[in-house]
């Protein structure tokens, strides 16, 4: 199958490249909207750290909603099934940013993938470790075999500026009991957190433990067999905000996009994928990026369905 990832993925890219239509960047974080819209990378990476890539797949990015899948993973392997009782797992049906259901469940936010579960999860890892951007960057580095991958604090300022919404809901679940650090400490880690900036080559790499059923790049274990497939699960039914469903319907892999326009999806005892093109549909997901997962489900026959 080495081979044909490779030429699976050039097909693809040469399949995108003639579609029109690829959405606008984001515009609410100043700094993402310069990005331009006709970048597409995407990598595959096997079990083994393989890794296949087509177009700017080695161009660093800003990760910014991917990063929730490993700050979860991370609080995970810390404090088990604790952090169950301050996130819940159940697609949320909202925008990621949307506020409307915390007052009616308590300040408990519906699923750790939309920004209020993201921060609670931050606040929970910030608790365990002291410091939670710092651990997700090293595991990171670790993982992809990137020393140099970091945050870029242009964009960290850019959202620090624009940053109501965010601190809106850390407040409104802190007054529920429901957040540990003070507030603007656990902004600045979020954050931070959010402005990591990765190729879809690394990332393809650091989310294979995923695939592995909880296993690191350095055979060491994350996560045990049952809780990587949690992960998964929550990936599937709650990665990708409001259209988790579409694209379940569309991609059948658990999958996790960020509104830089990067998507990681896993293929579990097989593969992990990531595709970045910042264009975004109206739900924060990316056009072409999830155009090019439907092709590689469908090419390849690797849904999990
Ligand atoms: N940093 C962004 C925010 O909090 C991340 C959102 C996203 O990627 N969906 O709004």
């Amino acid at each position: 199958m080495s081979d044909s990832f490779q030429s699976v993925l050039d097909r693809i890219a040469g399949e995108i490249e003639a579609t029109p239509g690829r959405g606008r960047p984001a515009d609410y974080i100043p700094a993402l909207a310069a990005v331009d819209p006709n970048r597409f990378g995407m990598a595959v990476a096997e079990l083994d750290g393989t890794v296949h890539g087509v177009g700017d797949w080695q161009q660093p990015f800003s990760t910014q909603s991917i990063t929730k899948v490993f700050t979860l993973a991370l609080a995970l392997a810390q404090e088990d099934d604790e952090l169950w009782e301050h996130v819940g797992r159940e697609p949320s049906g909202n925008p990621f940013n949307s506020l409307v259901q915390l007052e009616y469940e308590n300040g408990i936010p519906r699923n750790p993938f939309i920004n209020a579960g993201a921060l609670v999860v931050t606040d929970r890892l910030q608790f365990l470790t002291g410091d939670a951007s710092g651990t997700l960057r090293d595991f990171l580095r670790a993982e992809s075999g990137n020393p140099d991958l970091t945050f870029d604090l242009a964009v960290a300022d850019s959202e620090a500026a624009h940053g109501d919404r965010n601190a809106a809901l850390a407040h409104f679940m802190a007054s529920y009991g429901n957040i540990t650090c003070s507030v603007p400490e656990l902004l600045d880690q979020y954050i931070r957190q959010c402005s990591i900036e990765a190729s879809c080559g690394d990332l393809a790499l650091a989310a294979g433990f995923l695939a592995r059923h909880g296993i690191r790049a350095d055979g060491s274990t994350l996560l045990s067999r049952s809780r990587a497939k949690q992960v998964n699960a929550v990936m599937l039914t709650c990665g990708t905000y409001d259209a988790a469903g579409d694209f379940a319907h569309r991609v059948g892999l658990p999958g996790k996009s960020g509104v830089g326009g990067g998507i990681i999806a896993v293929v579990p005892g097989r593969c992990t994928v990531c595709v970045w093109s910042p264009g975004l549909d109206e739900r924060g997901n990316s056009v072409a990026g999830v155009a090019a997962l439907d092709r590689f489900t469908t090419h390849t026959g690797l849904s999990i369905f």
